[in-house]
């Protein structure tokens, strides 16, 4: 590690804990050898995009290591991703809810998932309208439907651009979800907490729009080439 990227690491956990939100070491593409030198500078919570990479990782690595899932996830690789993950990011429709559910139930866990919205302009990005999750939530509003998630908040990614007002309407926009969201279906679920947005571009100001959780990895880990 570099002393610009201990630098780095030290303003951004500071800036993260004054806003009193979570930093997520987005570790994907990275060796086990550079996520063990933030974990011995007390970074527990680690973002990774791609299931068999994750769990090559979490196998390596400390136990008291805090996995995040931040990338699109397939129904099928639900199943091998159940037992070690505590964060997923992603859910980004009914059916994988429901898949991520019942491989919970099956492995008796209780996972922590985060519905990810569409909030960008680029249509590449993967998520879910407010309309679609206001469409199939109410089905699940008894405490016992869905027993083996913990729905604790959104997530979402802004557009990939410089236009610092466009970034701030869609992280406005995540937010307003979030509180229709949580006032129509979540009232009484102190759970429902997080807002998951921001990234090496664009934290500063996810965190000034109410980021709970950041996601970085370039600014911390250099530039990737990939991923
Ligand atoms: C890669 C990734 C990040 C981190 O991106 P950086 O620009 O390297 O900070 C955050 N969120 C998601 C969903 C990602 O895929």
């Amino acid at each position: 590690m570099t002393e610009q990227q201990k630098e780095y690491f030290d303003i951004i956990r500071h800036e993260t804990a004054a806003a009193k939100a979570t930093l997520v070491a987005v570790s994907k593409t990275r060796p086990i050898s550079a996520i063990q030198e933030f974990y011995e500078l007390g970074q527990r919570d680690f973002g990774e995009n791609r299931v068999p990479e994750m769990l090559e990782k979490a196998k390596s690595l400390p136990n008291d290591i805090r996995w995040h899932f931040i990338g699109h996830l397939q129904r099928n690789k639900v199943k091998d991703l159940i037992g070690h993950v505590d964060v997923l990011h992603s859910v980004d429709s009914e059916r994988l809810l429901l898949e991520v559910n019942k491989q919970a139930v099956k492995a008796g866990r209780v996972v922590d998932v985060l519905l990810q919205f569409h909030i960008a302009q680029e249509e590449s990005k993967y998520g879910l309208t407010s309309e679609v999750a206001k469409s199939f939530l109410p089905q699940y509003q008894q405490s016992e439907a869905l027993p083996g998630v913990r729905i604790i908040g959104v997530m979402g990614m802004a557009t990939f651009t410089d236009i610092d007002e466009q970034i701030a309407t869609e992280f406005d926009r995540l937010v307003e979800i979030y509180e229709e969201l949580k006032s129509t279906f979540f009232a009484d679920k102190t759970e429902f907490c997080e807002i998951s947005m921001g990234m090496s571009g664009d934290y500063p100001l996810a965190l000034a729009k109410g980021s709970t959780m950041i996601r970085v990895g370039s600014l911390l880990f250099g530039k990737r080439n990939y991923g």
